[in-house]
């Protein structure tokens, strides 16, 4: 009999001939669960369609920008209504001032902003700006957080690093994580010790206020504003890293969820509504040192490109427009991710569930999952059979259990409701 290769099977082969294991970014292999990419090509709501014509519900959502859905016809409009006018000028456009305006009338601990391109260049900005505007070096990272792949950051970076196995990269040289201390999530005193130790070296506190890159982290009661605490008590920074929570978790991401204000902010993925783009922004007296107003060099030659704004903006105003958006999202989640605890009680399976709001991740362990150790227990074995066994069943999760599963609000009751017969299925054919 004929082997059957499906034209996604077909382009993965000639992808790793040329592109470094066949994807642009790692979490797009399916290497840790043991299968092979879908090459996607097109995407509408809660759907993507891949090159062999199967389709499937996203839970993916571009990693958490598609939270209108995937190709809203508003924001598809505004983009081709933008590129009617040229792609890129490399000079100040309107656009750019329209985007500030939103971002710093959103976020109240915003009073300006700056456009960059992704959420790497962002994070990486904002720690620059932080040691200029402080004239200190050193900063604390927590295990399990991602914070994009510069190589002062890679230390105990979750998802990506943590799917391949390699703790960290190589390539950076020791002298560039030399600066970053690694603390545990959610024990405010693995922070207390560092900067009992060199507090006054400390620049910043860079932290994903939910940690969405070891699979869902909630921060514990405290932890958010103990860091505040800490922070405000030896002048250093506190950096929330939003580039998945910003614009998801509220129109004021996080720290408006938890009522925590930082220093600074770092976005990606859903301020670009689907486009490259990322911004930080902060305090005046702190972004005042960014050039050419102050001393910290930082630039883009693409960065606040029109068409990218038109995207990011369109999605942005849609949901300022609709605050009703956010209830109805994270209801979602919790009536979706609570069927989830459920069904795992019914069919009598001892794993955890860890949400909030559109967020949630199901870990194969039997452990509260608090922080990176916690997150490391997952079978990641156990996950490798569910991820496939879901794609089988036309549902597209994150090829691994470090990531978030992310809801929009295209996903309607009904596709909840189906992927949840998914969820049953699985499990039931698990216990036979
Ligand atoms: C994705 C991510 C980044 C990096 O953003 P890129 O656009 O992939 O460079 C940084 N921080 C967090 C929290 C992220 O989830």
């Amino acid at each position: 009999m004929n082997e059957v290769i499906t034209r996604s099977e077909e382009l993965f082969r000639e992808a790793v001939t040329v592109i470094p294991g066949g994807v642009n970014s790692p979490v797009r292999a399916f290497g840790s669960i043991g299968g092979r990419p879908r090459f996607i090509k097109s995407a509408r709501g809660a759907f993507l369609y891949d090159e062999d014509g199967n389709s499937y519900i996203d839970f993916i959502g571009s990693w958490g920008p598609m939270i209108l859905g995937h190709s809203h016809p508003d924001v598809l409009k505004s983009v081709q209504e933008a590129c009617r006018s040229g792609l890129s000028f490399g000079a100040a456009t309107a656009a750019e001032v329209d985007m500030a305006k939103l971002v710093c009338a959103l976020v109240p601990s915003i009073d300006m902003v700056r456009m960059v391109n992704s959420g790497t260049e962002a994070v990486m900005s904002a720690i620059r700006v932080a040691r200029g505007f402080t004239g200190r070096e050193v900063i604390i990272k927590f295990s399990g957080c991602y914070h994009g792949h510069s190589d002062g950051l890679l230390v105990q970076a979750g998802s990506g690093v943590m799917t391949a196995g390699v703790p960290d990269s190589l390539g950076v040289p020791a002298g560039c994580t030399k600066d970053t201390l690694p603390a545990q999530y959610n024990d405010l005193e693995s922070v207390r010790e560092h900067f009992a130790r060199c507090g006054e070296e400390i620049a910043a506190v860079i932290v994903e206020p939910v940690a969405a890159n070891m699979g869902v982290v909630l921060p514990a009661p405290g932890f958010l504003e103990g860091l505040r605490e800490i922070c405000d008590r030896y002048g250093a920074l506190l950096i929330f890293d939003e580039v998945i929570t910003g614009f998801r978790l509220g129109i004021d991401g996080a720290q408006g969820y938890y009522g925590v204000a930082p220093d600074l902010t770092t976005f990606g993925k859903i301020i670009g509504g689907g486009m490259p783009v990322g911004a930080y922004g902060g305090r005046r007296e702190i972004m005042e040192q960014v050039s050419p107003c102050g001393g910290v060099y930082q630039a883009g030659t693409l960065s606040g490109n029109p068409v990218a704004m038109a995207a990011g903006i369109a999605q942005l105003t849609i949901l300022k427009e609709h605050p009703e958006y956010y209830s109805e999202l994270n209801k979602k989640g919790d009536w979706f991710y609570g069927k989830i605890e459920e069904i795992l009680k019914e069919m009598e399976k001892p794993w955890r569930v860890n949400h909030v709001g559109s967020l949630g991740c199901l870990y194969f362990t039997e452990q509260e999952v608090n922080d990176y150790e916690g997150a490391k227990t997952s079978d990641t074995k156990v996950f490798a059979d569910y991820c496939n066994d879901m794609l089988r069943q036309g549902i597209y999760l994150a090829p691994s259990q470090f990531e978030a599963m992310f809801l929009s609000l295209a996903h309607t009751q009904e596709l909840l409701e189906k992927t949840l017969l998914c969820i049953r299925n699985y499990f039931a054919r698990q216990s036979q």
